[in-house]
């Protein structure tokens, strides 16, 4: 493919983890820049201009966000930025590339988010599971403290800044923004009611912004080679470029640095190599399992936060799960359901439920026990769960999934009620575990 990159153009580099294969890439140019030339307000001012959105899930305009934190003349209170390392969507691992391969530009980047939110200390939630990518980023942070880069007065500028890692222990629910912070403050990682939001009321109750690996990561490129540069790439409101993982039953599996607004079917043929053994595209998740399963003939949809949001999708983490025609989407949409019910915090009685309930009836259709009243009966277990009828979004992304299949497969699970469930069970052949 033939776009510019940036993003991963570090990681072929020999020894790319280290601060001396950084430095010699030109790392920490931007935080030289920022702590020599620029204010707080002016990191800012860039950031927004170059139209940056967030990369965890939302897409919400980083430097907005970043504006949000409270003029510290007026506010005192210590404050913190929180790196969402946790990366838990099913489909998505995208930041964990950059952590193992290119730790001090996620490390720059959050020396420089800090800066321009005055942030005293940053914190790195990652999960368990990712131990090289946590070895990496510690490994950076301690080689950037012995350069003088991290901690205080940093490079005799006057700013100083600490960096803290922390593992999470495995829950999907610690990758919500204040799941993450109840978890960092050593508590269950419950997330809390919204109002009142982060940047007032975070981290032990101090100003806090929340952003992911990826966004961050974005920073020092902006601050170095200008939003205007930024601006070049991707479509017009959701400009540069995003990670996108690819997987499923694809030709190429991986993640690719591409430009936001690149059709779907075009990563999917071209980067991707096409549906695995030149098989039919039976549908596809466009960004992580929370985005819902999707027709085909969607499939020409550019890949950006408007354009999936008018087809009725999300961008999410860019994380796409191509499924073939060989593909059972009651028997995914079970997995993704088991999956969102042994996730649920418990907190909220509709998601508590809802998602076991959902689970079930996806399951007994999946064995050939299920109903024609039970496709009514998903929907409206669905409607009861979302939008926005919880604490977080987990309900949501237990409903969205749930709402696709019975609109866009419906005629699948009619045949699974009439014919007797998955072709395994119409057969014989049931299977002890199943998986899609
Ligand atoms: Fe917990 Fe689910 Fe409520 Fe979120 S929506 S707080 S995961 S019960």
């Amino acid at each position: 493919m033939n776009h510019p990159t940036y993003l991963l153009d570090r990681i072929e580099n020999k020894d790319s983890h280290t601060l001396a294969a950084y430095r010699e890439a030109g790392g920490y140019s931007a935080l030289e820049k920022v702590l020599k030339s620029m204010s707080p307000a002016d990191v800012i001012d860039e950031i927004k201009a170059s139209g940056l959105r967030g990369r965890g899930g939302a897409g919400f305009p980083t430097g907005l966000k970043w504006s949000f934190m409270p003029d510290p003349e007026k506010d005192t209170r210590p404050r913190h930025l929180a790196v969402n390392a946790d990366e838990s969507e099913p489909g998505t691992c995208k930041d964990r590339v950059l952590m193992r391969e290119d730790p001090h530009g996620l490390v720059e980047g959050t020396l420089i988010a800090c800066y321009a939110m005055r942030c005293q200390a940053a914190y790195i939630y990652v999960r368990g599971e990712y131990r090289l990518p946590y070895q990496r980023v510690q490994a950076a942070i301690d080689e950037a403290r012995e350069a003088g880069l991290v901690g205080e007065n940093i490079a005799g500028s006057g700013f100083s800044c600490e960096i803290y890692m922390h593992k999470g222990a495995g829950a999907y629910i610690c990758g919500e923004e204040t799941g993450l912070m109840e978890s960092l403050e050593g508590k269950r990682g419950h997330p809390r009611p919204k109002p009142p939001f982060p940047a007032g009321f975070g981290l032990w109750g101090r100003p806090t912004t929340v952003n992911n690996v990826e966004t961050i990561f974005n920073a020092p490129f902006i601050i170095d080679r200008g939003a205007d540069w930024f601006r070049t790439m991707g479509s017009e409101k959701s400009p540069g470029n995003f990670l996108c993982g690819i997987s499923g039953q694809v030709e190429r599996p991986g993640v690719y640095e591409l430009p936001l607004g690149m059709p779907a079917r075009e990563i999917l043929e071209k980067v991707a190599g096409g549906v695995w053994k030149q098989r039919k595209l039976k549908a596809w998740i466009p960004g992580g399992s929370s985005t819902g399963f999707q027709r085909p003939e969607t499939i020409d949809t550019p890949m950006d936060h408007d354009s999936l949001k008018a087809m009725g999708s999300m961008f999410g983490t860019g994380a796409m799960i191509i499924l073939d025609e060989t593909a059972s989407i009651v028997r995914s949409a079970r997995v993704l359901l088991d999956f969102y019910e042994h996730e649920s915090c418990g907190q909220c009685s509709q998601c508590r439920e809802g998602t076991q309930w959902l689970a079930q009836i996806f399951r007994r259709i999946e064995i050939g026990e299920g109903r024609m009243e039970d496709i009514q009966l998903l929907e409206d277990l669905a409607n009861g769960m979302a939008p926005g009828k919880t604490i977080c979004a987990l309900s949501d992304a237990a409903a969205i999934p749930t709402h696709s299949v019975v609109r866009n497969f419906r005629d699948e699970l009619e045949e699974y009620v009439r014919e007797g469930g998955h072709p395994d069970y119409r057969q014989g052949r049931v299977l002890e575990e199943t998986t899609s």
